[in-house]
């Protein structure tokens, strides 16, 4: 699954080419409030507000009925989980899939962050553990969600990577509580982690968190059951075809889906329409991958001449290289983004993760740069790469470091060798440079070989300014 959760994250292919920077304001102010930090609720949840996962729900549902009737367990002494570690990709729904078993199972909520409980004074995260499981004993049954347990719960690496006497006293607190209630207390502890890797084995032990459930990405038929949902709680369209955005949104989390729905919904309201319709969903998506576009483009700009031939390199190159994934759309347009025009396109979902298409997937990132540079000069090249290049880099450091897919990382981690022999990584620079070059040369030979196709997708795009897959297609 590991290949699974980069893809995602290179997910639906999108180049964005800076030729516009935005100055970021993050002033973000943090307030800590010291007092009460938990949040009770009782949780109208069901499982049925949770799309797909259907395995997950299958395991928290017997987990539900413990709670419902301990006795049923305890005369044959069987010993139920005391807690239950849900792991996976943020946005896939695991706050919502506890809430939903504290629903299902009728009793009170408990939630809280780990990040509630590292930070000033020493023994205070302690004492809001012990705190908290007071508060959940006086109430009886109830679900007690921590959400980003790895914020307390981090690997002891080296002897002294956590490098806090004060989270091994949190910690340390939370397996007393968990060992210090009776099995049959209807007690359950819900935790949520992104990365499962870096989680101390204590947490993991039997008697501890020792029912872990991995929550994944919908597949497609769960981002079907997932729009679905989230359709029918607004007004929509009959005959909005499922299947096409299900295609549309591979590698998105169950998040994204809710919030694209939502964005949809939005733009239905903008434009004063009865309900929300295909395109309306369409625009949504576009707007989200790649922003607004802006329409004040200047005709036939220097800029939008040569953005016009760094998407046609993206373009033709992917569609080369990968004719199976679709090319949705190619736009030199401006977005609100800051990227002066974007190729955005859709990977095949089903296709296996194999060394050569994240070879491909490197030369389509480097497409846009070396067409810039074969049609205007080495010496031309612009800004317009950057996004690229950071892609291009952390896949290609992927590539060697973690599958080991390049001849002379072997079957190493180079990653975990220099952690252990505490060695830099000086071999992973020289492996990813000498890797991209390799590419990128052949990325010169496709675009020179095939200049004029590449022209003829530019010339389009100066005049057309946004062109799809059929256009594409048929040009060539
Ligand atoms: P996580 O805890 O895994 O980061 P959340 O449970 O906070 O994810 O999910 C955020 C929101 O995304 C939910 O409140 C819900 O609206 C939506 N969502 C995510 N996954 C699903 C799903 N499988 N079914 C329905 N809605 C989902
Ligand atoms: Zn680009």
């Amino acid at each position: 699954m590991e290949t699974y959760q980069v893809v995602a994250v290179i997910g639906v292919l999108i180049f964005i080419c800076y030729l516009f920077f935005k100055n970021k304001k993050s002033a973000q102010k943090e307030i800590n409030n010291l007092n009460e930090i938990e949040y009770v609720s009782s949780s109208n949840m069901k499982f049925d507000d949770v799309a797909g996962n259907y395995e997950a729900k299958e395991s928290l549902q017997e987990i539900v009925d413990f709670i419902k009737n301990p006795e049923k367990y305890s005369r044959l002494n069987a010993r139920m989980p005391k807690g239950v570690m849900l792991y996976g990709s943020p946005g896939t729904g695991k706050t919502l899939m506890a809430k939903a078993m504290a629903g299902e199972a009728e009793v009170p909520f408990y939630a809280v962050s780990g990040s509630d409980f590292v930070q000033v004074y020493a023994g205070l995260g302690a004492g809001r553990i012990r705190n908290l499981f007071k508060k959940a004993k006086k109430s009886g049954k109830s679900v007690i969600f921590i959400d980003e347990i790895d914020a307390i719960g981090k690997k002891r690496m080296n002897g002294n990577m956590r490098g806090s006497d004060e989270g091994d006293r949190t910690l340390n607190a939370l397996l007393t509580e968990m060992s210090g209630f009776a099995d049959d207390s209807g007690i359950v502890v819900v935790a949520a982690t992104n990365r499962i890797d870096t989680l101390d084995s204590a947490l993991l032990r039997p008697g501890r968190f020792d029912r872990q459930i991995e929550i994944m990405l919908p597949d497609r038929n769960a981002r079907k059951d997932i729009l679905n949902l989230y359709l029918s709680k607004k007004k929509a369209k009959q005959d909005i075809n499922l299947d096409n955005i299900a295609d549309l949104t591979v590698y998105f989390s169950g998040a994204m889906i809710e919030n694209l729905i939502n964005e949809a919904a939005l733009l239905a309201i903008r434009e004063d329409s009865e309900d929300i319709n295909e395109e309306h969903i369409k625009k949504a998506y576009l707007e989200i991958l790649a922003g607004s576009e802006k329409k004040n483009l200047a005709e036939n700009s220097r800029q939008k001449i040569v953005t016009s031939y760094h998407e046609a390199g993206h373009a033709f190159v992917s569609k080369y290289l990968m004719p199976d994934s679709k090319v949705i759309r190619v736009s030199v347009i401006p977005t609100s983004k800051g990227a002066g025009g974007y190729t955005l396109s859709t990977p095949n979902g089903s296709e296996v993760v194999t060394k050569k298409r994240i070879r491909n997937q490197l030369a389509v990132l480097m497409a846009g740069r070396v067409a810039e540079e074969i049609f205007f000069g080495k010496d031309n090249i612009t800004i317009g790469a950057q996004n690229d290049i950071e892609k291009a880099t952390s896949l290609a450091v992927d590539y060697i470091a973690k599958y080991g897919m390049d001849d002379d990382s072997a079957f190493v981690n180079l990653g975990i060798l220099a952690e252990k022999l505490n060695i830099p990584l000086a071999s992973v620079e020289k492996s990813v440079k000498n890797l991209a070059v390799e590419i990128y040369e052949e990325v010169i030979n496709i675009i020179e070989n095939n200049k004029e196709k590449v022209e003829k997708i530019a010339k389009m795009l100066i005049e057309k300014e946004v062109i799809h897959e059929d256009e594409l297609i048929s040009l060539l």
